[in-house]
């Protein structure tokens, strides 16, 4: 797994300057804003997708026994989410939609 770069000046971004960003992100050096290119926000989704599946799953079984258990499973998988998340970044410089 690698971090994304800047598309312009191909500045390596850190782990934790893109941690709590989720649209936009400007590069440090070159003060450029970062588009998150449409294929990554296609990919971006359907990991999305079946996180929520999993964590649907899990809760189906988890809840039953314990009502803590099941909040303290969907907190864990949001925070690894999160952590993760920076590493599916793909920077353009041009605004891309998804439909
Ligand atoms: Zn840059």
């Amino acid at each position: 797994m690698k971090l994304p770069t800047c598309w312009s000046c191909r500045y390596s971004f850190k782990w934790k300057e893109l941690l709590l960003h989720f649209r936009k992100i400007e590069c440090p050096r070159c003060g450029l804003h970062q588009q998150i290119t449409k294929r990554k926000l296609q990919q971006s989704q359907v990991i999305t997708f079946i996180i929520t599946f999993f964590t649907l799953v899990g809760i189906h079984f988890i809840y039953p026994y314990s009502l803590i258990g099941a909040l303290i499973y969907v907190i864990s998988i949001m925070l690894i989410a999160l952590l993760f998340s920076p590493f599916i970044y793909e920077f353009t410089d041009k605004e891309e939609y998804l439909f």
